[in-house]
């Protein structure tokens, strides 16, 4: 089992007095910071002069650097969380020729350092303190007096402490008051991507679509199936996420329970194990990354070629139509939108409007 480090083994003192500095104001970046000034420390957000977070940040009473030399000259602390693709460049062209020596140097996710897209100085610690959970999450926890667990790894010790001032930040962001959990930058990134890949996004995603497509084909109304494949889908990671899978099943009709126990291990069966095998070596062997960069690279065009695909599909229409019918829901019409540039009637999103 893992080690776990709570509060009193995290002290703050190690940061006090200490600049801090958070590349990005995103999700996590957001979160950070003003966690971190909240418990008393001296953090500075640097974002690009153009950046539409500016505004937000400094509303926020937020220390804000747009020279990204100057502001990595200044810091002790610095903390990368912009998009997992643009760090190599942030750190090659602004970080890596001024951070101080002995500086500290965080991340959030493993991904520059596992695969060596950033090799920080020897005289530079090298932390990961991943939250596990969305920023809003780490920020609205943090407020209430709780807090978001975190995994913590230490990549490089240059000062023989990194390992304390990696507790004191998790301590800073709220994670301590729930736990600190130990791991490594590989073990971190190497989960990670096998997670989103073959269970969260890529395995949830492509169930939904063939539960979906297989109704439809039989000639059930697109509609009922989208209830049945989709939505349904959060009732059910509701119940398990909040206690398990023992008490979703204890929730759902034993008729579910039992067709569950049964038809569950035919789809997710040993030639689908094999492929999540597949899947995990072509992570761990690097290829996967390579693959990424390369489509990062040339601009994204793979990625922008399956989003055309998906916003055409039967599913997605569906799903629009349906959702306006349901006011509640979370702002899925304007996100989309933004992502897409697709224009989507304005009928739906008054219906979106309705619940702010
Ligand atoms: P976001 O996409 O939410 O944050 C983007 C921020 O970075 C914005 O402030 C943006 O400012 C800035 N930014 C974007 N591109 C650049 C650039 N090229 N140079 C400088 N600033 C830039 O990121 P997340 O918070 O989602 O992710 C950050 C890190 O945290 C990643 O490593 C991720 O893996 C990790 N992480 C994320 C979690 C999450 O829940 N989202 C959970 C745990 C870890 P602007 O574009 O306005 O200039
Ligand atoms: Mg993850």
């Amino acid at each position: 089992m893992a080690t776990v480090y709570y509060e009193k083994d995290a002290d703050l003192g190690l940061l006090k007095g200490k600049k801090i500095v958070i590349f990005g104001y995103g999700s996590q970046g957001h979160a950070h910071t003003l966690n971190l000034k909240d418990s008393g420390l001296d953090v500075s957000v640097c974002l690009r002069p153009e950046s539409k977070a500016i505004d937000r940040a400094k509303a926020a009473g937020v220390n804000v650097l747009t020279n990204p030399d100057e502001a990595a000259r200044s810091a002790d602390v610095v903390m990368i969380v912009i998009p997992d693709e643009d760090q190599k460049k942030l750190w090659d062209d602004h970080i890596a020729p001024n951070l101080k020596k002995g500086a500290a140097l965080f991340f959030a996710h493993g991904f520059n350092i596992h695969f060596k897209r950033v090799v920080p100085r020897p005289d530079l610690d090298c932390l990961l303190i991943a939250p596990k959970g969305p920023g809003h999450l780490v920020r609205s926890q943090y407020q209430s007096g709780v807090g978001v667990p975190c995994l913590i790894a230490v990549g490089q010790d240059a000062s023989g402490k990194a390992k304390q001032i990696g507790l004191a930040y998790a301590r800073g962001i709220g994670g301590a008051r729930a736990g600190v959990i130990e791991t490594t930058f590989k073990e971190e990134t190497e989960t990670d991507l096998f997670g989103e890949q073959s269970v969260l996004c890529g395995g949830v995603t492509a169930l939904i679509q063939a539960g979906f497509e297989t109704l439809v084909k039989a000639g059930y109304q697109p509609e009922v199936a989208y209830f049945e494949c989709l939505h349904e889908v959060k009732l059910i990671v509701d119940l398990i996420y909040n206690g398990g899978i023992a008490n979703m099943r204890y929730s759902i009709s034993n008729t579910a329970e039992y067709g569950d126990y049964t038809r569950g291990p035919r789809l997710i069966n040993e030639t689908t194990k094999k492929e999540m095998a597949k899947i995990l070596e072509e992570i761990q062997s690097g290829k996967f990354a390579k693959e990424y960069i390369e489509e990062c690279e040339s601009g994204m065009p793979q990625l922008k070629q399956f989003r055309k695909e998906l916003s055409g599909s039967l599913i997605e229409k569906v799903g629009d139509q349906l959702r306006s019918m349901m006011p509640w829901l979370d702002g899925s019409v304007q996100k989309r939108e933004q992502h897409t540039g697709e224009v989507i009637s304005p009928a739906l999103k008054t219906a979106d409007l309705v619940k702010k």
